[in-house]
């Protein structure tokens, strides 16, 4: 409380409105740490140019904050940076302490990658109150960075799409950029059936086996990016965009020293700042380096994160498909080169993702359509081998007793919806596991496939990098409650202990899949139609699945 009254005091006499935003924050970190209130500093986006600082305050240190509020509720602050809706704009801080160099911008936090995590970061920053007035930079060369490109709803499918799990849902909502995606094509799917080739077993999910009314949603990628680029657009958050890609980064530079941030709120624990060179000749300052740049990323390479993984010998071929009959439901087949699988796309539209070795993909890529589609057509019915029989463990037999609470364990085989057209072309995609050693150093931490790249048969992998930007973002969030330099190494340490655990755990699932299911191998093939069976009929199993799918529960821990 002392402290309090000190900062106060120093408020008081002080005339430069940059220290005064500053004092407030450090008060409101001071009032937090003794729990008399949660109070939040918010700069908010105003007419002409120019910022506004209010405090949000409650009620145990209402009346503090209302001294202050009374006196800072008009002050201005000059603007440094701004982005006009996804464009980029030249620093302009002429401002700063010794060493600040004014010609290059300074942030908190440089995004390197603006694609579908990187954007969900930046969204997450923006929507709490404890980050959302960091000064955040994101260097992409993407032009759907730009925020020109319209999606028509009555366009067909981009065969690019992920299927979203519940838990990514509901982050999506919490940090507002759900609304965005439901303005566009979505299809959420409450059943799926996965079988294989041998005719020794199958599995149903039904979304009511949990209690929940949908086990996932299919979003074109350009949709859920288009989604979080408007969340963010919306959204009274410092970004600037750089169409511009990293070239080099100099960490630990001390020329880089900067002793506030360019947003004019220091933050607790000064530090040194990252050089991030680009390869149109600028560079920008950050606290915090983010790579989010995918799976080649340049970031993990110039911060030397070393990495393990292997080429699963394996390409997939997407596209988009159209049925006569509207498509409910995801349906996955194991066959002897890879699953295939059937994901719902709305008004009758369905996506492909088709896994078979690479010189299959490279022939099924340029082959006539009408062929393709009866390849796809058989690879979904009778091709490879039989439907499979629910008879085959006696109906359940034995497990019979634990199948009674489960809606989908008295579900039969079906045979999926027939493919009447392609309306997109056929892309491929090599697929390989990749896993970054580390994912966090001193001011620099990887996010997304940047960090790691799964096998796509569970549709898993933006899921995890989305885990990934709300998890960074929260350790974040608590870095700057407890005034710690948000570069530290032991802070972004936190978000690496997070997020390794549950992104090997789910890494170490798929793997094993894709390995049980690349032989094929008499007991083998039994054990698996056991597995399936299994899955299927007891109901404990059954529900920790779906759970662990669906990113609502952490190990695969099935009872
Ligand atoms: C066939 C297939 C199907 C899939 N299906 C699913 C699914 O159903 N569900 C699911 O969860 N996941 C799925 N995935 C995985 C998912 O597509 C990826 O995990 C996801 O795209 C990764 O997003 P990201 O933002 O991390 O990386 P990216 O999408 O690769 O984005 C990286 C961004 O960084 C930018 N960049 C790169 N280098 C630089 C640089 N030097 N400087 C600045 N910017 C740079 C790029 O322009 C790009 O915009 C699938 C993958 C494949 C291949």
């Amino acid at each position: 409380m002392n402290s309090l009254i000190v900062i106060l005091v120093r408020y008081c006499i002080c005339t430069d409105s940059t220290e005064k935003l500053s004092l407030l924050f450090e008060g409101g970190m001071k009032c937090r740490r003794a729990e008399l209130t949660r109070y939040r500093l918010c700069p908010i986006r105003p007419p002409r140019n120019q910022w506004y600082a209010t405090l949000i305050e409650d009620s145990k240190c209402g009346l503090i904050n209302r001294k202050f509020a009374e006196t800072v509720y008009r002050l201005k602050v000059p603007r440094r940076n701004f982005c006009a809706d996804g464009a980029s704009t030249a620093p302009s801080s002429k401002c700063g302490p010794p060493g600040y160099d004014a010609k290059v911008g300074h942030y908190d936090v440089a995004i390197v990658g603006g694609g579908m995590v990187g954007m969900a970061l930046a969204c997450s920053l923006a929507s709490m109150p404890l980050t959302k007035h960091l000064n955040v930079a994101i260097i992409d060369s993407n032009p759907a960075l730009s925020g020109r490109f319209c999606i028509k709803k009555e366009d067909p499918p981009d065969p690019r799409v992920s299927t979203v799990t519940p838990a990514t849902i509901s982050l999506f909502k919490e940090i507002g950029a759900w609304k965005y995606v439901e303005q566009h094509r979505h299809a959420y799917f409450d059943k799926m059936q996965v079988w294989d080739y041998t005719g020794l077993g199958y599995t149903r999910y039904n979304a009511r086996d949990v209690n929940k009314e949908v086990l996932g949603c299919v979003v074109e990628n350009r949709v859920l990016h288009n989604s979080l680029l408007s969340c963010l657009q919306n959204a009274e958050f410092q970004k600037t965009i750089y169409p511009s890609r990293l070239l080099n980064l100099h960490l630990n530079s001390s020329s880089a020293r900067v002793d506030s941030t360019s947003s004019g709120l220091p933050l607790h624990g000064q530090g040194p700042s990252v050089k991030l060179d680009l390869i149109d000749g600028g560079s920008l300052y950050a606290k915090l380096v983010v790579g989010a740049d995918g799976s080649k990323s340049r970031v993990r390479e110039l911060a030397g994160f070393k990495t393990t993984g292997w080429n699963y010998s394996q390409n997939a071929i997407i596209c988009t498909v159209k049925h006569s009959v509207e498509n409910q439901c995801a349906w996955q087949r194991f066959l002897p080169a890879g699953p295939i699988a059937l994901l719902p796309m709305d008004d009758k539209f369905s996506n492909i993702v088709w896994t078979m070795n690479p010189n299959e993909a490279n022939d099924r890529r340029v082959m006539q359509e009408d062929d393709f589609v009866k390849d796809v057509n058989n690879a979904l019915d009778y091709g490879y081998g039989p439907h499979p029989k629910s008879s085959m463990f006696g109906n359940g037999g034995i497990l019979s007793w634990l199948k009674a609470d489960v809606t989908s364990a008295n579900e039969l085989f079906e045979v999926p919806p027939k493919v009447v057209n392609l309306t997109s072309d056929r892309l491929v995609f090599p697929l390989s596991l990749m896993h970054a050693n580390n994912y966090a150093s001193n001011h620099v931490a990887l996010i997304g496939d940047s960090a790691h790249t799964v096998h796509p048969l569970a549709g898993q992998g933006v899921n995890l990098g989305f885990g990934d930007a709300f998890a960074l973002s929260r350790v974040i969030a608590e870095g700057i409650a407890v005034g710690t330099d948000i570069g530290e190494v032991s802070l972004m340490r936190k978000y690496e202990a997070e997020r390794k655990a549950a992104n090997i755990a789910m890494m170490a699932v798929l793997d094993g899949f894709q390995k049980a299911y690349s032989v094929d191998f008499g007991p083998l093939n039994i054990l698996r139609a056991a597995a399936f069976h299994g899955a299927h009929y007891i109901s404990p199993l059954k529900r920790s699945i779906i759970s662990y799918a669906s990113g609502e529960q952490k190990l695969p821990l099935f009872f």
